[in-house]
Formats: C-alpha cells, structure tokens, sequence
C-alpha cells in the first residue's frame, strides 16, 4: 500500500523557547527521504524537521514517522541578545 510523506520544518530556539512550525512539504516517497529532507531543512534554515505519514493522500491522519535534527542551523543566539529589531 503507498505511503504518503510529509515534512514539517520547524524553526527551535531553546533560549526563548520558541518552537515555530514554518513550511509543510509533501515527499513523493520514501526513497532519497534524507536527502529531500536536508534539502527543505536548508532552504528554510530549519534545524529541525519532522517526517509524517499517512496512508490516504490527504494526509488526515498524520503519524510522526521520523525526526531529523541539523546542528548547523540551530540558532546562534545563546552569545548576542535578540534587541536590534527596529
Ligand atoms: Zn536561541
């Protein structure tokens, strides 16, 4: 039966206990899934992206089926304080 994927990125920062779902995209399928997952991790600078399944195309019932985490883009905040915001 096929599967339907579906990748979460979220935007984490630990410091101001944010966690910010951002964009939702859907995989074709399992296949190369690592490497479509780094892709939308680096296009929204996520450090964390979370895979769902579903078995119906409309993804009504999601199952988390896999967490990827990127220590590259995980926020660079802890040394500076977030006030230049104008
Ligand atoms: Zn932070």
């Amino acid at each position: 039966m096929k599967k339907y994927f579906l990748a979460v990125t979220y935007d984490v920062c630990e410091h101001n206990e944010l966690f910010e779902h951002m964009n939702e995209y859907p995989l074709e399928s399992s296949v190369d899934m690592e490497n479509q997952v780094r892709n939308f991790a680096k296009l929204d600078v996520a450090p964390l992206v979370q895979v769902y399944k579903s078995e119906t195309s409309d993804f009504q019932e999601l199952k988390l089926h896999k967490e990827f985490k990127f220590k590259e883009y995980e926020c660079g905040c802890n040394e500076e304080t977030p006030n230049d915001e104008s």
